[in-house]
């Protein structure tokens, strides 16, 4: 017998008729090269209705591909509403990675039009005839005085707009069909294609909302520093459109000034970012007034622990830290202290405050403890994670028999369910035998005052099999000295840790989505020792 309640999908166009509908005097505000541009939700939504019209008039057919080459912008969430509830798939990509990588996303993802932001023309433009399938390109005017190209596959976003005479009503979707399209960042392999549904992108963002999780709000003032084009920035437009909550778009202003600016300005009272994002801000925080912040979540690498301390010293405010990739759209754990650690003396809870957290509700983790230590493969499972990838790459490895995903993570888990990453599978170093925690030694060596930022990858040694390679960047103004960073790390890590060798780099090279790139310090360690 089967349940008598109404079968209403779960889709974008209910996400949509609800910001509307209740929170259509609230705010999106963008800063754009030319300014800042303040919309209602009411006047986004109408745009995001003509938008749907004309994506029609483009006569891009049902399910087809629609890249972005965006900053976070009003007409970047346009395309979040429009693409998907006219029934496309919405492709955000991420304008950093390099020709050949983008290449090979877009024909994969065999994108129809491409939506650029006119100041990523020259990033974009010169591909365009290595991108086979992409028919039109619809430039979006975000101030930026790149010239256009003069090419009949070109044509203007309000162009096309002002062609529009009827909003489109919402396409008929089935909340499991495809809404969006996602390439994992490529950190350890070639980039793979993850597609969200409508209901998974739904029930994410109603996940966000949870008190225990980011508890998102129509009290909220969001700012997604989080590219759009990384996990859909995390889940975070949608989320705040759920709750109603105002979105403040930093564009291309990504300096640290500019964004303590914007938050302090707009009384921003959440945002989220990886680690090397809020690294930046941290040595200006002193000046900064951010007394509206509430809750700022760290995550897509591990958090250091004195970045969080530091946060909390200076701005009063320390990092949430929290787990996801994009093939769990993205977020699984978010840090936070339950009842049952009320016995923990203040540095436990700190520290436990520290790690990833327990899952969020619907999401579902274990650790493969092959060995019975406790430490083993991260799997994932839930109605927001991946079952399988979009495109050329089945990635079937990534699957277990029982269909949990395959995280490439290596964690424990205590008896409370709270998440503790140790490494990526592919990071760690074997030495002699026993494995030593890349993460973990990192966030040892970020622990001391003339750090800046550091990264451990494991170096071949004839004796131990493997040794870890330190990466130090100073601190400005500062210098390190070998011996120093060694004594610092005695007794706090186990003496077999220590590093041998130490390089003193003026930046850790960063890959497209601001983390540390292992693959480019493994390349520069392995040129050294050819010379
Ligand atoms: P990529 O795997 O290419 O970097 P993702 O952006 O999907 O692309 O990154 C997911 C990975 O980021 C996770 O598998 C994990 O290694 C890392 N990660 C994300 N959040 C955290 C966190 N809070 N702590 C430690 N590692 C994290």
């Amino acid at each position: 017998m089967q349940g008598l309640m109404q079968d209403r999908p779960l889709d974008v166009a209910a996400v949509m008729r609800r910001v509307e509908q209740l929170f259509g005097h609230k705010r999106v505000v963008t800063a754009t090269v030319g300014g800042e541009v303040v919309a209602t939700w009411q006047q986004v939504v109408a745009r995001a209705r003509r938008l749907a019209a004309a994506l029609d008039l483009l006569e891009i057919p049902p399910q087809a591909r629609v890249g972005t080459f965006g900053w976070n912008s009003q007409r970047h969430v346009e395309l979040y509403l429009a693409v998907p509830s006219s029934g496309r798939v919405l492709h955000t990509l991420n304008h950093r990675l390099y020709a050949e990588e983008l290449v090979h996303i877009v024909t994969d993802a065999a994108d129809d039009v491409l939506f650029v932001d006119r100041s990523l023309l020259p990033r974009v433009w010169p591909l365009i005839d290595d991108f086979g399938t992409v028919r039109r390109v619809v430039v979006m005017d975000d101030g930026g005085a790149e010239e256009l190209p003069s090419d009949p596959r070109v044509v203007g976003y309000e162009e096309l707009l002002g062609r529009v005479t009827e909003p489109a009503p919402p396409a008929v979707v089935d909340e499991r069909d495809a809404a969006s399209l996602c390439y994992t960042s490529g950190t350890t392999g070639r980039p793979k294609g993850v597609l969200y549904s409508h209901r998974s992108i739904v029930l994410h963002a109603l996940m966000l909302l949870g008190v225990d999780n980011f508890a998102i709000s129509e009290r909220d003032v969001v700012m997604p520093i989080v590219p759009m084009f990384h996990v859909n920035a995390w889940g975070l437009p949608y989320a705040a459109m759920l709750a109603g909550a105002d979105l403040v778009l930093p564009g291309p202003a990504m300096t640290p000034e500019a964004l303590l600016g914007r938050m302090a300005r707009h009384r921003v009272t959440f945002s989220a970012a990886v680690p090397t994002i809020w690294r930046g801000m941290e040595p200006l925080l002193g000046d900064a007034d951010l007394a509206s912040l509430r809750m700022i979540v760290c995550g897509g690498s591990a958090v250091p622990d004195a970045l969080s301390r530091s946060w909390q010293e200076k701005a009063g405010i320390p990092l949430t830290n929290a787990w996801g990739m994009t093939e769990t759209s993205p977020v699984v754990t978010c840090s936070r202290l339950a009842t049952a650690h009320d016995d923990l003396d203040a540095d436990a809870r700190r520290t436990l405050l520290g790690t990833p957290g327990p899952p969020l509700p619907l999401a579902e983790i274990r650790i493969a403890d092959d060995d019975g230590t406790g430490i083993g493969e991260l799997q994932a499972a839930g109605p927001t994670i991946a079952a399988g990838y979009f495109g050329a790459d089945p990635g079937k490895s990534s699957f277990t028999p029982d269909g949990w995903l395959r995280t490439g993570d290596v964690g424990t888990l205590d008896q409370y369910g709270y998440l503790r990453i140790v490494d990526r599978t592919k990071d760690l170093v074997k030495s002699g035998g026993e494995w030593i925690s890349s993460v973990a030694l990192e966030n040892e060596i970020m622990a001391h005052p003339d750090v800046h930022e550091a990264a451990v990858i494991a170096v071949a040694d004839d004796r131990w099999g493997e040794r870890p390679l330190a990466c130090v960047v100073p601190a400005p103004g500062r210098t390190l000295d070998d011996q120093d960073l060694r004594d610092h790390l005695a007794g706090r890590v186990a003496s077999w840790w220590i590093p041998e060798q130490i390089w003193i780099l003026p930046e850790i090279p960063k890959t497209a989505t601001g983390k540390f790139s292992k693959t480019a310090l493994r390349a520069l360690a392995a040129g050294r020792d050819e010379r």
